[in-house]
């Protein structure tokens, strides 16, 4: 049913694909694997401009990145948020060095590793003939058979009956890059689309899929309070699920005492489930439980977006 569609498509991926991606470069399953955690929450532009190459030039191979300590990968990961995939990643590497296996079954066991980024590590790294699953793919399926609300599990279904098992990598590909390109979210050039004969979505690509219902973010108000003796600044490690592992300054409610403390200023932080707004406050006292640093000694340490703009402050003050 699809046999002429996955030929355009891949005629249309040849001329128009984006063939100059680094980790579309490498048969490297390490890389592969690391540009797919990364893009599992940020922008292919973000990952590239930013993050992949300092991080694999920090730990080339997947033995490097299991000798790592893991405050050393969540330096390297600052700024990319999501902390969690970062202690996975080191996690599977402790567990699969030296080499990541190669099945979707003994990929999904690894910690980070869902379904579908173990499908993509399969597909690219180890040329598996399986489909993947992303934002993008997800929003073609819903069009090209005008589903307007689906599980994973069913959407998984259209995946393998929209899938070419003939050109399973290169299909693969070009399904990001259709995605990314002529079928974005809020614009579509169906007319150019190689799925144009097929899909059941193009006279209103936009019903596909349903809208959800956007709930208000809701707003943390917090107090920072920045413990300063003797030229070094009190910090500790968090050991809560949310950013574990980053160093911060002490935070305590909005309606909270505190002894006088001077004010620096104020920060807000928009984080994917709430927004953090706090007052940050200096307090000249020595806390038993808090490490001490200078502020170059913190600009060495793994930090949350908020605790580097308390840093800001702490420089201008
Ligand atoms: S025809 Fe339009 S809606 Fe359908 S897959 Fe192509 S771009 Fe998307």
């Amino acid at each position: 049913m699809f046999s002429k569609a996955h030929q355009r498509l891949l005629a249309w991926y040849q001329t128009h694909g984006r063939h100059d991606l680094p980790w579309r470069n490498t048969d490297d399953p390490y890389k592969i694997w690391v540009s797919e955690i990364m893009l599992q929450q940020t922008q292919v532009k973000t990952v590239l401009e930013r993050f992949y190459f300092p991080f694999l030039e920090a730990f080339p191979t997947l033995q490097d990145l299991a000798d790592a300590d893991l405050d050393e990968v969540l330096k390297k990961w600052e700024g990319l948020g999501y902390y969690t995939r970062a202690r996975n990643l080191h996690k599977t590497a402790l567990l699969s060095t030296p080499s990541l296996p190669q099945s979707v079954h003994e990929l999904k066991a690894l910690p980070g590793i869902g379904e579908s980024t173990a499908h993509a590590v399969a597909a690219f790294a180890f040329h598996t003939p399986v489909p993947i699953m992303d934002a993008n793919i997800k929003r073609i399926l819903y069009r090209v058979f005008a589903i307007k609300k689906a599980t994973d599990k069913v959407l998984w279904e259209y995946a393998r009956k929209l899938f070419d098992e003939e050109h399973p990598y290169d299909f693969n590909q070009a399904m990001m890059d259709l995605g990314s390109i002529l079928c974005q979210s809020r614009r579509t050039a169906c007319k150019q689309c190689p799925f144009s004969s097929v899909c059941l979505g193009k006279e209103d690509p936009f019903a596909y899929p349903q809208k959800k219902v956007k709930r208000a973010i809701p707003v943390r108000q917090k107090k920072i309070i920045v413990h300063h003796h003797r030229g070094r600044y009190g910090m500790r490690q968090r050991s809560s699920r949310f950013l574990h592992g980053l160093w911060s300054f002490t935070e305590i409610g909005s309606d909270e005492e505190m002894d006088v403390s001077r004010r620096l200023g104020d920060i807000s932080q928009q984080y994917s489930h709430f927004r953090l707004d706090a007052e940050v406050y200096l307090h000249e006292a020595s806390i038993d439980e808090h490490e001490w640093f200078t502020l170059e000694e913190i600009s060495a340490l793994a930090l949350s977006g908020a605790d580097h703009k308390v840093v800001t402050l702490l420089k201008q003050r």
